[in-house]
């Protein structure tokens, strides 16, 4: 049962043309990973999904029902959470501040503080450091506060843009062991990577964009093998 399927979707900026008909799709409890390099069309991508970015033509279906012109909170109600690239964290605050964001948002929701407890029981390292300067946490950890942030909101569907990007390999599998814990535990992720690699190691099924265009998709175990895919990405 698909959560979000996305038909022949295409995006403009100006006359670029960034998305060229893209389809996907991510069923209920799946892992799926959009890998490709720089420019491929992936922030557009979550853009519009997260609509900030309106699509010239094509469908977002979330749910079963069509995404139109709802603005990006009435989406984060629904179930749609974004880690955007680079973390953006504020490092000015607290670990415990840059978590408690959102929380205007979600007052009157009965749900809101069970919520924070079981983030914080999910990221150990955010709970005992929660009154020092997010901006002292190192990048592995800065990036487990934004999903950990994004996951505030309860989300159903969690996007991630490039969530390795910066980090050094330790961290990449920090942060991935994460994602694959989550996903355990019933969460769906779409997640962006120029760092194929590591996708594949870690999704269900993967997509391959390049210059706005779907190249390949399957089973991440089938593209690892696939020699076209060599060809698809470098
Ligand atoms: P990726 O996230 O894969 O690097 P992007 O979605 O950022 O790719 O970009 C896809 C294409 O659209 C690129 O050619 C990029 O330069 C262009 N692009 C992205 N955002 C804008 C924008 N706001 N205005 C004009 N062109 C853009
Ligand atoms: P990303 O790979 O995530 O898009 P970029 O550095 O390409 O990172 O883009 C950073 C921001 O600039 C994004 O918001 C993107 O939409 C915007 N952007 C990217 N390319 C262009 C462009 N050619 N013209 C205007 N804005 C752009």
């Amino acid at each position: 049962q698909a959560l979000l399927a996305i038909e022949n979707l295409v995006v403009d900026y100006g006359s670029a043309r960034a998305l060229a008909g893209v389809s996907l799709s991510v069923c209920k409890g799946e892992f799926v990973a959009v890998i490709g390099p720089n420019g491929a069309g992936k922030s557009t991508l979550l853009a519009t999904i997260t609509g900030l970015v309106k699509p010239k033509s094509g469908t977002i279906q979330y749910e079963g029902r069509r995404l139109g012109a709802e603005p990006p909170a009435r989406r984060v109600r629904d179930g749609i959470a974004l880690v955007p690239e680079g973390r953006r964290i504020l490092s000015n605050l607290t670990v415990e501040e840059n978590l408690r964001v959102g929380e205007t948002v979600r007052r009157g929701d009965p749900e809101a503080a069970r919520r924070f407890e079981h983030v914080l029981a999910t990221f150990p390292v955010l709970r005992s450091r929660l009154k020092g300067y997010a901006g002292r946490l190192s990048g592995g950890e800065q990036q487990q506060l934004a999903i950990a942030r994004a996951l505030l909101s309860g989300p159903k569907l969690l996007l991630l843009d490039e969530p390795s990007l910066g980090l050094a390999p330790l961290m990449i599998e920090q942060v991935y062991e994460t994602l694959v814990k989550l996903n355990e535990d019933g969460l769906t992720i779409l997640l962006m990577e120029q760092n194929a690699n590591r996708a594949l190691l870690a999704g269900d099924r993967a997509y391959v964009l390049r210059h706005g265009v779907v190249e390949l998709e399957g089973p991440t175990a089938t593209l690892r093998t696939d020699p076209a895919f060599d060809q698809a990405y470098f």
